[in-house]
């Protein structure tokens, strides 16, 4: 399991952690160690040491209320009936399908000057029984 070190470019993006507000560079090995743990994460908002410790942060749920396929953005709806901005570059669907409106999504929040936006949005498959309350 050695990864090919000459090809792949090292990504040296700074982030925030959302939990300790240190700031903290996504690795290839960060990124390993969140596929290695199931976790479908477009950009992590913890940084390794928070998401050790904690854990990813709950998601939360909602729908779809609407998307621009032109425009790359839409909004979910969340159950907590507030809209969330979401762009299209922060969706996790394997098979590269946009959202559509009314899907089942889960997704991370995080505050931005323009208000909250979804992160790592996944798209919940329609026919797999979602979590009930
Ligand atoms: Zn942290």
């Amino acid at each position: 399991m050695k990864p090919s070190e000459e090809n792949e470019p090292v990504k040296l993006t700074v982030l925030e952690c959302q939990r300790c507000g240190s700031g903290f560079v996504l690795t290839s090995t960060y990124l390993d160690w969140l596929a290695r743990h199931g976790l479908k994460i477009v950009q992590p908002i913890l940084c390794p040491t928070c998401m050790v410790r904690h854990g990813p942060s709950p998601k939360h749920s909602g729908t779809v209320k609407w998307f621009r396929p032109k425009k790359r953005y839409g909004f979910i709806e969340s159950r907590s009936g507030e809209d969330v901005f979401f762009h299209r570059q922060q969706v996790v669907d394997q098979n590269g399908r946009a959202p559509t409106k009314g899907a089942i999504v889960r997704f991370h929040v995080r505050e931005t000057w323009r208000g909250p936006e979804a992160w790592n949005v996944e798209v919940i498959p329609q026919h797999t029984p979602a979590d009930a309350d």
